[in-house]
């Protein structure tokens, strides 16, 4: 319980300072951006074009750095979650070609999916980015081939673990588990693994960010995840996503005014 809320901590104190930071520094953007479309447009019919193609060089850069902020907020936690009902087996199935591309000729694909799979409420671009996120991961621990096996359940989770996730009482979940038959992790790496920025993998290859954003997306949307993982057997990763009921389709929280990117 102490781990998992270090790390909701975490995840909190990093998005907050994250999209702060990304919030602030697009407003200045927006500022530059601005007055060199006025000098842009003064020195159009005057110049020989020399400056034009600065002020455009410019132009360029201010603007490339503001798709940069907009990244960097879609990461952080207080990102606009976009959540609907979701049927998660139908989203899976409509993965599996890309997966399957995904993950090569020496890694086997199998979908255990549950019939009658409750319908959750999430956003299902988030979802599929997680997924992939995992799978990603699952291929990176198989490089001499193996089996990804995507797994969902109806899961009641009881009281006691349900107040360990602090997302209130009992209750229901759609279970989706990804697992492999890779390398595994020891312990300290398993410790770790949802940490933002940890990475094992050498050269760049890894940001470290998959399973963080993983663990916010499942947390945001009021479920939980959760790792198993023994070496030389496998990995399996299970995110938690609540069911819902109710057939009207949820609204969206409004945003805060300070995550948006133009405010
Ligand atoms: P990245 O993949 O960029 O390293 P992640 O946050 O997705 O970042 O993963 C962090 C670390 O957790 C990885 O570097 C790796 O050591 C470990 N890890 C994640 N998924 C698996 C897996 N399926 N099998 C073995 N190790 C894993």
């Amino acid at each position: 319980v102490e781990s998992q809320l270090r790390q909701a901590q975490k995840m909190d104190a990093i998005g907050q300072l994250t999209s702060g930071i990304a919030h602030d520094f697009n407003n200045l953007l927006q500022g530059i951006i601005g007055a060199l479309e006025l000098v842009e447009m003064r020195v159009r019919d005057k110049d020989d074009g020399r400056l034009g193609r600065f002020i455009n060089g410019a132009l360029t850069s201010a603007n490339r750095a503001a798709a940069l902020t907009h990244r960097l907020l879609a990461f952080s936690r207080r990102q606009p979650l976009d959540p609907r009902h979701v049927h998660v087996n139908p989203l899976i199935a409509s993965m599996e070609e890309f997966l399957r591309r995904t993950m090569g000729e020496r890694i086997r694909i199998e979908l255990d999916l549950a019939v009658d799979l409750w319908v959750t409420l999430c956003d299902p671009n988030q979802l599929e980015n997680a997924l992939l996120n995992l799978a990603i991961n699952a291929r990176d621990a198989m490089p001499e081939g193996g089996l990804l096996t995507v797994r969902t359940r109806n899961v009641e989770v009881d009281q006691l673990r349900a107040r360990t996730w602090q997302v209130g009482d009992s209750g229901q979940y759609v279970g989706i588990e990804v697992s492999d038959t890779g390398s595994g992790m020891p312990a300290d790496v398993a410790g770790r693994a949802f940490d933002p920025f940890f990475t094992t993998k050498p050269n760049g290859k890894g940001t470290g960010l998959g399973l963080s954003m993983v663990y916010g997306f499942a947390r945001q949307s009021n479920g939980h995840c959760e790792l198993d993982s023994h070496i030389g057997r496998g990995t399996s990763i299970t995110l938690y996503l609540p069911r819902t009921t109710s057939e009207a389709v949820a609204v969206p929280p409004p945003l805060p005014a300070a995550t948006h990117p133009e405010g």
